[in-house]
């Protein structure tokens, strides 16, 4: 068949059978492209060029081939795929990665069918899988930070158990048994923060948790939380506000947010410095605030924090840090409030992070 006549036919081809796809092509959610097996392009959507940073210029000119995007060590399973394709007429959705025109490497799931096998044209079906990547890998993350952070307190309690039994026994003096029990006592605490976050988590990702809502006073639930962290931390916790500020809320899970926001100021500031916790309202919105004058939030941060998983590492400038869970918790409980948990904060000066909830 002569050349032109063939590349006539596979362009015909090509718009009927994209017709098939066409509302699929055109919503852009996936990225579609047709293919000769030449390694030719022969036609893409926004959503596929978007997904490897080129133009349709640069589709045009021919600059894009998959040899071009497809990382080296990708070739002997394509060439498998392929064979699969002319085998089933289609290849089942399998992940592998391209490379964008910037070079990094994209994660996509890609899937193809064969269009025809005499003129050897296909479609491939390819979708952006980078956010599901990197959720997987701050999986791995956090299952390797909650080990940690579940197996810390338990070496401390082997420790002054074995310590306190010692004691016991050698007839140490009751200051040094109440001392060793003190510890034990507050890694129990520990693990049971851990544990309790790990639960909630659990919660909030499969179901829509119901709350028992009723009027409550955000001024009061706020000085019982500061009242009672003020007797177990060494910090120094100033409470402001005087007016009542009624709610429609759940007590506890209030008192849990505020009591997360407290520890996280009083985990990532330095000693000696002040909490300031902050209640009052607009005629919308009650406002609880929690400000610290620690190391604060790069502003990139702070859209992140939010995010489960979501650490930030601060190279060991502090050493009581978390699993990340604790503001995803928080976000979701006062969202599921109609509320909003938002930051502001300042590299080097400090945070502030301000619960909202529509008044009662
Ligand atoms: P973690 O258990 O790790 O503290 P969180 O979800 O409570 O998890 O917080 C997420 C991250 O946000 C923390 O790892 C920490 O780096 C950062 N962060 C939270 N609160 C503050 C704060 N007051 N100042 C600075 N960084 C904070």
């Amino acid at each position: 068949m002569p050349l032109q006549l063939k590349e006539d036919m596979i362009a015909k081809l090509i718009e009927e059978s994209l017709f098939k796809y066409q509302a699929l092509f055109d919503s852009n959610m996936i990225g579609i492209a047709s293919t000769d097996f030449q390694d030719r392009i022969l036609k893409a959507n926004d959503a596929f060029l978007a997904m490897i940073g080129y133009t349709r210029e640069d589709l045009e000119n021919g600059k894009l081939r998959w040899s071009t995007i497809t990382p080296k060590q990708y070739d002997d399973a394509d060439a498998q795929k392929i064979t699969e394709l002319s085998q089933h007429k289609r290849i089942v959705p399998f992940e592998k990665e391209y490379i964008h025109k910037d070079g990094h490497t994209v994660p996509v799931l890609v899937g193809a069918e064969l269009l025809d096998e005499a003129l050897s044209v296909g479609v491939c079906f390819a979708l952006d899988i980078s956010e599901l990547k990197e959720l997987e890998q701050k999986k791995d993350d956090f299952i390797g930070t909650v080990s940690h952070e579940l197996k810390t307190p338990l070496s401390v309690m082997k420790l002054y158990s074995d310590f306190l039994r010692n004691s016991i026994e050698q007839g140490a003096s009751k200051e040094e048994m109440i001392e060793s029990a003190r510890e034990i006592s507050a890694q129990v605490d520990k693990l049971s923060i851990l544990i309790t976050d790990l639960l909630n988590m659990a919660r909030y990702q499969t179901s829509e948790p119901q709350f028992a809502l009723s009027a409550i006073n955000l001024l009061e639930c706020a000085k019982e939380v500061v009242n009672e962290l003020s007797l177990v931390s060494e910090r120094s916790i100033v409470f402001q506000g005087e007016r009542a500020v009624y709610v429609t809320g759940n007590q506890a899970r209030l008192s849990q947010v505020i009591t997360n926001l407290v520890n996280n100021a009083c985990k990532y500031s330095a000693p000696g410095t002040d909490i300031i916790v902050r209640v009052h309202k607009d005629d919308k919105n009650g406002y609880v605030q929690v400000q610290d004058f620690g190391k604060g939030i790069s502003p990139e941060n702070q859209e992140k924090i939010f995010e489960r998983y979501y650490r930030i590492d601060h190279a060991n400038d502090y050493d009581d840090e978390g699993a990340g869970i604790g503001l995803y918790i928080s976000y979701e409980i006062v969202k599921r409030h109609g509320g909003r948990l938002s930051v502001e904060s300042d590299l080097g000066k400090g945070s502030t992070f301000t619960v909202s909830i529509p008044l009662a």
